[in-house]
């Protein structure tokens, strides 16, 4: 069992950091991380619950992303506000998907939050692209449940 303390050093989180504050230069979506050691609930109903509770909602263009890490559980969900479902075709998220998941099968966690992070924010950029009166409407320090 992994303690969610233990699942990343603290340099490892400030470069997840790093890479929120990459990805949201290119887009005005703002991509947040949280990481609990189990959902006792089911995940994606979970990381709704967690979206809500981080007030992810209060962006200006719906536009906020959430990357829900269960450690224990080795899951994980990445959900966006309506104003991104609204847009984007079902299949948006895949490609986010497969970068996270193909770093976490080899155990590489801080990779693959960091792959999803910066593929989330090329995504996004598509359809929501930085602007020049952008704010930093939601943290980019990590969630812990
Ligand atoms: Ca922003
Ligand atoms: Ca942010």
């Amino acid at each position: 069992m992994f303690k969610v303390e233990e699942f990343l050093t603290k340099i490892e989180e400030q470069e997840i950091v790093s890479a929120i504050k990459i990805a949201e230069k290119n887009t005005s979506g703002e991509i947040r991380v949280h990481i609990e050691s189990t959902s006792k609930i089911d995940i994606y109903e979970r990381a709704l619950e967690v979206f809500s509770l981080l007030k992810m909602g209060a962006t200006k263009d719906a536009n906020g992303v959430l990357l829900y890490v269960a450690v224990n559980d080795k899951k994980f969900v990445i959900c966006g506000d309506e104003g991104i479902n609204n847009v984007v075709s079902k299949d948006f998220w895949d490609t986010t998907k497969n970068a996270i998941q193909n770093q976490f099968i080899k155990g590489n966690f801080k990779q693959g939050i960091i792959d999803g992070i910066l593929k989330a924010g090329e995504e996004l950029k598509v359809h929501f692209p930085w602007q020049t009166d952008d704010e930093d409407e939601l943290s980019n320090e990590i969630s812990k449940g």
